[in-house]
């Protein structure tokens, strides 16, 4: 399966815990949006037509508009950017077509604009609904703009949408985060991803609340009683955990972030997206102005077959579905034991991986661990 990635960096204000490449500019600022979709479709002609393997008319199943804030960009300039991937791209309705959008940048109106566009899903930036959470997070919105953008989608037609929370915030108890919870599930999203806040090197949020003092942040206790409360209280509401951190009702998974955990090829575009295409992961620049000058190549990078198995596990053991044996072998030629054996033993026998038939789990206790556990893997 081949996915595409578009990646928009404009955002209303840079939230501080953030380490997306995101810039608080293009705002309604069409000369700067016109200027970046531009570049944008000067990358696609120029990488698509000797693309490896991608040529002419290469069939996608999912295209993800990400950011940033797609949803700060006009509808006329996603048309076009939509019309340049058509050039070389084929897709049809059954394809999962996705923008994100944060609440205040959106009305019914403009995801009525984005439905007439094609885009068949939406992936809307709650991650509180308590203002003074959203303060601390540094967001642009409060409380009630996310309850109306999720409104909003729906009344624009759209069933597929997503919506994203954080935990684990500076003061933030159990018991608020239930709250949160509660009004997530009120809004009757069929998925939800739910993320532990985590601190980025170099954000803001790396000096507000460093490492040498972890008592501004809830203690760790409370941190996985907030995980476990999440899937608890989600497979309660019909919203199953199929990854670590996301969770859906039956037939509603994202099909485009699942294409990540199962190691499937994507091609990204835009500045500081990255492809992943025939072994090969090439990161575009992360400069907007460099970007816009047409100078977006990055780093490429060749995966080793070594790196390649980690990269294989550690993704795959994200899925609640976990990874199969099989399928390891028939993609790196060799055993997954042989490669892996002392360790896999080692997490076997600890309780932390379940082995049942063909597939390898991470089991409720490898959940918690499941950080440490994947550094073992590469
Ligand atoms: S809105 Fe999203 S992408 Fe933009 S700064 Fe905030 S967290 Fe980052």
């Amino acid at each position: 399966m081949v996915s595409l990635y578009l990646h928009i960096p404009f955002c209303e204000v840079k939230c501080g815990y953030c380490d997306f490449y995101s810039l608080p500019r293009g705002h309604e600022d069409w000369d700067l949006q016109t200027e970046y979709v531009r570049a944008l479709s000067d990358e696609i002609d120029s990488r698509c037509p000797t693309g490896i393997p991608f040529g002419h008319r290469t069939p996608v199943q999912t295209i993800f508009f990400g950011g940033g804030t797609p949803s700060l960009l006009k509808p006329s300039l996603m048309e076009e950017l939509l019309k340049k991937l058509a050039d070389y791209f084929v897709w049809d309705q059954t394809a999962e077509v996705t923008f994100e959008a944060n609440p205040k940048t959106v009305s019914v109106e403009r995801f009525k604009d984005f439905r007439s566009l094609g885009f068949n899903r939406v992936s809307v930036g709650i991650q509180s609904f308590n203002d003074s959470f959203l303060k601390v997070l540094g967001r642009y919105h409060a409380a009630a703009d996310g309850i109306q953008a999720i409104q909003d989608a729906k009344q624009a037609g759209f069933e597929n949408i997503n919506l994203d929370l954080i935990f684990g915030l500076p003061g933030q108890t159990v018991k608020d985060w239930e709250s949160d919870l509660q009004q997530a599930t009120q809004l009757e999203t069929p998925h939800i991803s739910a993320y532990n806040l985590t601190i980025e090197e170099g954000t803001p949020f790396a000096k507000l609340y460093p490492k040498t003092k972890p008592a501004l942040l809830p203690i760790e206790e409370d941190q996985i009683r907030m995980f476990e409360k999440t899937r608890e209280f989600l497979a309660e509401k019909g919203l199953q955990a199929y990854e670590i951190s996301n969770f859906a009702r039956p037939g509603s998974e994202c099909r485009h972030n699942k294409n990540y955990w199962e190691y499937g090829e994507y091609f990204g575009f835009g500045v500081s997206a990255a492809s992943f295409v025939a072994g090969r992961r090439r990161t575009n620049i992360r400069d907007l102005k460099k970007y816009l000058a047409g100078g977006w190549e990055g780093s490429t990078e060749t995966i080793s077959p070594k790196q390649a198995m980690g990269e294989f596990l550690f993704l795959g053991l994200r899925l609640t579905e976990g990874i199969s044996v099989r399928c390891f072998q028939e993609l790196f030629g060799e055993s997954l034991f042989k490669v892996y054996g002392a360790t896999l033993d080692k997490f076997i026998s600890k309780g932390s991986l379940a082995l049942q038939g063909d597939r390898l789990t991470l089991t409720p206790q490898g959940l918690l661990l499941a950080n440490e556990l994947f550094v073992e893997f590469v």
